[in-house]
């Protein structure tokens, strides 16, 4: 056995934590860029704890696009700023990653985009970053990669570094009591399917599995609850940590065929990340057990979603068809629509497919899906 695990330099977790940002920034230098979503009102209580510090604030208004890293890199290097902090979804933390990654590394951000750019690898380290989650599903404050948008591509990318690494994930689960319902689902499915890709993923190493475990049975029971009753502060507790470990997991054990379709569905449409993968997430479960059962009986995966079972349903007794009955029954209990209430026309079916087969979280999946499989999770979620 040998992996390799790549975690932020500090994680702190635990409700009112944000109150200890000054002195977790200490060492950091006095200038601070502050990246935010839409609503600056949480950049803002994050600049009144910074009270020795010198703050900018640079929003970002959807997911981040090369037009918005570049300016914010600018704005970055003509401030003099000494320290990047990310607070928001996953947007507004993969945008602070971006920048804080290349001020320090010169030429353009082209030179450094997977895909549509040269892909070179970063070669220094960046400015200390501090990602402070304002959602529970993404992760980003934990992974190495930022998601970037090119518009004249149509296309989603990642700048994908080592050096993205935040140096701190700063979690308090208090900051998402006030999220909506809608945005509680959507990230809470993402974060849900961020912790079932990677158990069964064919880079799976028992850290990941670890994180896996423990995070599957908070979203079994606190997703529901928190959706019912967003005040529920244990239930916020649950999905924040299981947030967390989701981010862990995917970072070093990758992903599977659901985050392969979101990759082209969000990149050629306006959807979001986290709905997209709520929406797919029964059926690609669904269909990679029936193909395991078909082609490889034996595999180590089909025991891994007869545990998912057992995780999900907190019975000794379930098996992988209980587990993936049970996330259609929650897709049901929580209104998630199918992939037709995107606006995206079926004929684009073929082209989605064959693009989630040649991504790369695709590779990870635990067995390799057909084209004419791939399509047709699509027709199924239709
Ligand atoms: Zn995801």
């Amino acid at each position: 056995m040998s992996f390799e695990l790549s975690v932020p330099e500090k994680v702190v977790f635990g409700q009112g934590t944000l109150a200890r940002l000054g002195e977790l920034v200490s060492g950091f230098g006095n200038r601070a860029l502050i990246v935010h979503g839409a609503n600056p009102d949480r950049a803002r209580s994050v600049e009144g704890l910074l009270a020795q510090s010198t703050t900018y604030l640079y929003s970002i208004r959807n997911e981040p696009t090369i037009e918005d890293i570049a300016k914010g890199v600018e704005e970055a290097k003509s401030r003099e700023i000494s320290l990047v902090i990310g607070v928001g979804g996953g947007s507004a933390i993969d945008a602070a990653k971006a920048i804080s990654g290349l001020v320090t590394n010169s030429g353009d951000i082209l030179d450094y985009l997977e895909v549509i750019g040269r892909g070179n690898p970063l070669t220094k380290a960046g400015l200390p970053c501090v990602a402070i989650p304002t959602t529970a599903g993404t992760g980003a404050e934990v992974t190495k990669n930022a998601v970037i948008a090119s518009l004249a591509d149509q296309i989603k990318v990642s700048l994908r570094s080592p050096f993205l690494l935040p140096r701190i994930a700063l979690v308090d689960p208090e900051l998402t009591y006030s999220l909506s319902a809608g945005v509680t689902i959507a990230t809470g499915l993402d974060a849900l399917t961020q912790l079932i890709e990677p158990l069964v993923s064919s880079r799976a190493n028992p850290a990941t599995d670890g994180f896996c475990r423990e995070g599957i049975p908070r979203v079994a029971r606190s997703l529901p609850a928190v959706v019912q009753n967003g005040k529920n502060f244990a239930a916020r507790e649950d999905m924040a940590l299981a947030s967390l470990f989701g981010g862990l997991a995917l970072a070093n054990a990758g992903l599977g065929a659901v985050h392969g379709f979101a990759g082209p569905i969000g990149g050629m449409f306006n959807a979001s990340h986290g709905l997209i993968c709520g929406i797919l997430l029964p059926f690609v479960v669904d269909a990679n057990i029936r193909a395991l059962r078909l082609r490889a009986p034996d595999s180590i995966a089909l025991g891994r979603y007869n545990e998912i079972g057992r995780l999900l349903t907190d019975s000794p007794q379930a098996l992988a068809t209980d587990g993936s009955a049970w996330l259609t029954d929650l897709s049901k209990a929580l209104n998630v629509p199918k992939l037709s209430s995107l606006d995206i026309p079926k004929e684009s079916i073929p082209e989605i497919a064959g693009k989630a087969a040649k991504a790369s979280s695709t590779k990870a999946n635990p067995i390799q899906l057909t084209l004419p499989e791939l399509e047709a999770i699509l027709e199924a979620a239709w």
